[in-house]
């Protein structure tokens, strides 16, 4: 039977399962009942669609890869998709270095990012700040401080009241700059990294505080939200391009040497400040929905392939090029 290619009904799923069918693979979309229309009536992209949060069974008789997302690894938990039996297209030790903030930002300095600073004691905040409860995603419960005493009182109000509670908390330095995701593709089979997009979020309520006007937002007491609604396609100054291409190879690299490399796509998140430095708050070790914007290509995929190629397509050409030079064991874990 021939090779499937499958992924949770969300996040990209769509922009996946269309690169797949693109490059003639067969497709499974598995995921909640209400979406089943979005995948096979809307946009055609599955040519099965499995009501479960993960069919291990029927995608293991189907000869399946999944193509791990946000939303997948979300959903099951990173132990879960640890043990899971189909093979999983991308290297799994990436997961635990990745979900821990501590190895994570181990593995960004070795490759010389420039980072936010963090403050260990609270007491010794002498600018803006960030704070990020640990395990919160996409700034849920983030809050801003300027002072030692604006910190306590803000944190308090999570429970925070001692230096003992500290623990549940990061405190970085909080960079003043323009958000930008660049987009990535490592090909383990050619060891070339690819540019293959780049995006910026569209946040509520990040985004919506602007349309008011400063006397009022005194007022209101509003916080700072990063929940994200959409993306916005983003085109870098040509002459920043060279920096995040060099962070892109040093992450590659330093991922080689400290848990057997990083490859397919992933994503750097952070800020380019006025001075035109990229500060990098993480990283994403799969596919971002930031590249669904790109369904049929970026400028940058033109750039190198004259036709349209989106990150999820990428990935089909990859597992592509793989069957026919009896490679996949080595993209697969
Ligand atoms: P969902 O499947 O939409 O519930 O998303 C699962 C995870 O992926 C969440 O952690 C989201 O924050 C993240 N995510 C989903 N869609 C996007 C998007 N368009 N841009 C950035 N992150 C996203
Ligand atoms: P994260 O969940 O870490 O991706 O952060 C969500 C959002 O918070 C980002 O998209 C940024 O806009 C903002 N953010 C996170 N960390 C910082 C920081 N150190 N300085 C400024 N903004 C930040």
């Amino acid at each position: 039977m021939g090779t499937t290619v499958a992924t949770y009904a969300s996040h990209s799923a769509l922009q996946i399962l269309h690169g797949a069918k693109g490059e003639g693979f067969q497709t499974i979309a598995f995921g909640k009942a209400r979406v089943r229309p979005l995948y096979t009536k809307y946009f055609p992209v599955a040519d099965t669609f499995i009501e479960s949060d993960y069919p291990e069974d029927e995608l293991l008789e189907r000869n399946a890869i999944i193509i791990p997302t946000g939303s997948f690894v979300a959903h099951l938990g990173v132990e879960l998709v640890e043990k899971m039996k189909v093979p999983y297209y991308g290297n799994k030790a990436v997961l635990r270095w990745e979900s821990d903030r501590t190895l994570e930002r181990k593995w960004l300095e070795k490759a010389k990012l420039r980072l936010p600073m963090i403050y260990r004691d609270p007491d010794e905040i002498d600018g803006p700040v960030i704070v990020k409860p640990h395990g919160a995603r996409g700034g849920r419960g983030y809050f801003l401080a300027r002072s030692p005493a604006d910190f306590w009182e803000k944190a308090g109000r999570l429970g925070i009241r001692d230096k003992e509670d500290l623990s549940e908390v990061q405190i970085q330095e909080y960079v003043v700059g323009v958000p930008v995701y660049p987009h990535y593709f490592y090909s383990k089979l050619n060891r070339e990294l690819e540019l293959m997009s780049v995006d910026r979020r569209y946040e509520s309520n990040a985004d919506a505080i602007g349309r008011i006007p400063a006397g009022e937002q005194l007022g209101l007491g509003l916080g700072t939200n990063y929940t994200v609604v959409g993306n916005i396609p983003l085109v870098l100054r040509e002459s920043l391009l060279m920096d995040v291409i060099e962070a892109g190879e040093r992450v590659v690299k330093v991922a080689e040497e400290l848990m057997g490399g990083l490859w397919g796509p992933f994503c750097l998140e952070g800020v380019f400040t006025e001075e035109l430095e990229f500060v990098v708050f993480e990283i994403s070790a799969r596919i971002v929905a930031g590249t669904n914007p790109f369904v049929h290509g970026s400028p940058y995929t033109w750039l190198r392939y004259d036709e349209p190629v989106s990150t999820g397509r990428r990935i089909a050409m990859e597992l592509r090029q793989a069957l026919e030079e009896e490679r996949l064991g080595e993209i697969l874990t």
